[in-house]
């Protein structure tokens, strides 16, 4: 079985084709960049995507070597994302299932990076660690679902750590640019707010910003905020891991490209004598074979929907997902 997924939700426009087993045959993606010193403008990037849909369908084809006939099924991201680039996706699904005569399988974004994960990687029960620019959330299987057992209240880490970049006038995508100067810095007091299993970044980012604007050199800042913000994710992450008796620790989601992070989280684990697993590159930040990699789990569990029934679900929860598959 060959499914072709589209990911929309927010800057990356992606097309994945996935066969069974989890072998990707493409995975393809242009990204939407705001303009300097804005951030994402949903409407720009709605139309982004509807401008390079056709365009990246036939890279990926052709790169999988697959024709029309080939694909069984289309699968689509409905959602956590920003409506019009949930809608732009949506509708360019549907015409594709339409075109190929295929179900359609909707997909949830959050649950589709835990799954291109867990096949990547191996770690079939994990703690998952899902850190991106909207997103942060500690996940893990239980009980017929995935459970989030610690989330952030305000930001998503990766838009706090965008934020501070934009507001002391680094280009996008700032967190990579902050890690680097990281390397270059030393600790400053910051807050360190963790409420039981939750986080917060907000006021973190405030009082980096204030700190900065007072004269403390940038990279003592990127440094600092850094640490406080993996130190927090990396005491929920243990804390989970404790609770549910688990041993795996699966960090993905753009921020996952940290090696800050990813050495904190890779300390804590083998202090627990547990193992753990970064999701490689190139399926940790948004991209659609993940979305496609879904879909064939999904579609195998029974899911599918009628083109002209499809919808999109802008804040969809990891926990409300029904998960035929496990
Ligand atoms: P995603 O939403 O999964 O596509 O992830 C995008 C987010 O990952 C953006 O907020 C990026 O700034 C962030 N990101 C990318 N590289 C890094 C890095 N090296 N350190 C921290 N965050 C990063
Ligand atoms: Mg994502």
């Amino acid at each position: 079985m060959i499914c072709l997924g589209i990911e929309s939700t927010a800057h990356t426009f992606g097309v994945g084709i996935v066969r069974d087993k989890g072998k990707v045959l493409a995975n393809e993606r242009d990204v939407y960049k705001p303009k300097s010193g804005w951030g994402i403008i949903p409407i720009d990037a709605a139309a982004h995507h509807n401008k390079v849909s056709r365009e990246i369908v036939k890279k990926a084809m052709d790169s999988a070597k697959v024709k029309a006939k080939d694909i069984d099924i289309v699968a689509y991201s409905r959602g956590p994302g920003l409506p019009p680039c949930l809608y732009a996706g949506m509708n360019f699904a549907k015409e594709l299932a339409n075109e190929f005569v295929v179900p359609l399988v909707p997909v949830n974004h959050c649950v589709a990076h835990i799954e291109i994960g867990r096949v990547t990687t191996g770690l079939d029960n994990p703690v998952v660690v899902y850190v991106s620019g909207a997103n942060t959330q500690i996940i893990s299987f239980a009980e017929g679902c995935y459970r989030v057992f610690g989330e952030t209240m305000d930001v998503g880490i990766g838009n706090a750590l965008d934020k501070f970049g934009r507001s002391v006038g680094l280009d996008f995508p700032q967190a990579p640019k902050i890690e680097e100067l990281a390397r270059k810095g030393k600790w400053v007091e910051l807050p360190y707010v963790v409420k039981g299993m939750d986080l917060s970044f907000s006021g973190i980012l405030t009082e980096s910003l204030k700190k900065h604007k007072l004269g403390e050199p940038l990279e003592n800042v990127c440094y600092s905020i850094q640490e406080v913000f993996f130190s927090m994710l990396t005491e929920v992450t243990e804390r989970a891991l404790a609770h549910l008796g688990k041993d795996q620790v699966l960090l993905t989601g753009g921020v996952a490209a940290n090696k800050r992070l990813q050495e904190m989280l890779n300390t804590m684990c083998m202090e627990r004598k547990g193992k753990f697993s970064v999701v490689p590159r190139e399926y940790s930040g948004d991209n659609g074979a993940m979305i496609a990699w879904n879909g064939i789990i999904a579609y195998k569990s029974g899911q599918k929907i009628k083109p002209e029934r499809a919808s999109v679900d802008s804040v969809w929860r990891t926990d409300m997902v029904k998960i035929g598959w496990i």
